[in-house]
């Protein structure tokens, strides 16, 4: 989701657009370009901690390999998650 706001009167519109887009104002029929860079957040995985089996849910990129500091126990284990 991205913000929008529109430089005539300051309405704000919260779009879930990527690209360039003419956007017309709701309020004040002003039209404009946004580009929205696609600054989407990634989906949250589940992952486990391979020694205390803790799960938790956490926003990682796909195709990423993170380093993760389980709460249960402290142990640091990596996460690879695919495409
Ligand atoms: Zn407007
Ligand atoms: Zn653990």
């Amino acid at each position: 989701m991205a913000r929008i706001f529109c430089p005539n009167c300051g309405q704000s519109e919260t779009v879930d657009l990527r690209g360039r887009f003419l956007v017309t104002c709701d309020r004040c029929h002003q039209r404009f370009s946004a580009i929205f860079a696609g600054h989407r957040p990634p989906a949250e995985v589940a992952v486990s901690c391979p020694k205390c089996g803790r799960r938790e849910a956490l926003p990682i990129k796909g195709g990423s390999k993170v380093k993760i500091d389980c709460d249960g126990c402290g142990s640091q284990f990596e996460y690879r998650s695919d495409s």
